[in-house]
């Protein structure tokens, strides 16, 4: 059951209609990030990106997502085992993965996992069997899942059917805009990084184009994909995701601010955010 948080604590309409955004994806862990979290959270508290979601993606990155989530009231963490490392888990990761996430409430969803056949680290069978496991693992926690899938839609597709009632997001979009139709239809949000705004990615552009507004993310997937305007800075960080709204917005024809207030409160009912003091 869902806690109501105190009067206080409860975010205020207003809230969505100044620009704040949130970035549901980044690696506070990884090296270029890891080394100067202080800075970076700073940053992006300074340019309007009130809350992050830091992904934790193999067993020895777990502990350290959480610590970060812990350390700073402004970040929210997710845990799982991203599909190029599926193959170097134990059989029985379950069960430490779901000491981890039940661990502390400001784990806020299972991932990412999912299918990624770009990148040939782990065998596709692998792969399935570690995304499945973790598919089931968040059904019966009841949380939302981050989903990382790269050429790898149709498979993807055909294992999510199996879980229609799963909230989840399909981080980083970076197929065509009918993947985006069949991901819309099975109930996923999309979340779009700075692909969106890189020459070579006009599907991805004609994909925003057509997610309805109530199923719309930003995120960074920092340290990686520093969005066009600030590609010279060679690490990505979630102060940036104000250019991947600036695109979202540009695409649908609405201002900033209203990108922002839609993909905050899409981040808020996703991961159930309300719950939590807005810092
Ligand atoms: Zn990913
Ligand atoms: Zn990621």
């Amino acid at each position: 059951m869902r806690q109501i948080p105190p009067a206080a604590c409860r975010p205020r309409i207003a809230v969505y209609n100044i620009l704040m955004l949130i970035d549901t994806h980044c690696h506070l862990t990884y090296v270029g990030l890891a080394e100067r979290q202080d800075a970076v959270v700073q940053h992006a508290v300074a340019a309007g990106v009130k809350r992050l979601i830091t992904i934790g993606t193999h067993p020895v990155d777990h502990l350290p997502a959480l610590r970060t989530a812990e350390k700073f009231p402004e970040v929210f963490a997710a845990l799982g085992i991203h599909p190029q490392h599926a193959h170097e888990v134990e059989a029985d990761f379950i069960a430490p993965l779901r000491d981890a996430i039940t661990a502390n409430r400001r784990v806020v969803a299972v991932g990412e996992c999912g299918l990624d056949y770009h990148h040939e680290s782990a065998p596709a069978d692998i792969q399935k069997k570690a995304f499945l496991a973790q598919l089931a693992l968040a059904d019966q926690l009841h949380k939302p899942v981050i989903l990382h899938v790269r050429d790898a839609h149709a498979d993807a597709l055909a294992i999510l059917r199996d879980f229609r009632h799963l909230r989840f997001v399909v981080h980083c979009f970076s197929g065509t805009p009918q993947e985006a139709r069949q991901w819309i239809e099975l109930g996923a949000y999309i979340g779009f990084t700075g692909i969106i705004t890189y020459k070579n990615a006009p599907d991805v552009r004609a994909a925003c184009q057509l997610v309805p507004a109530d199923r719309l993310l930003v995120e960074t997937d920092a340290p990686y994909l520093c969005p066009q305007p600030v590609r010279k800075n060679k690490t990505n960080e979630p102060a940036f995701v104000t250019h991947v709204a600036r695109q979202v917005a540009m695409e649908r024809g609405i201002t900033s601010e209203e990108a922002a207030g839609i993909t905050t409160r899409n981040a808020h009912q996703l991961f159930g955010l309300d719950g939590f003091c807005q810092s």
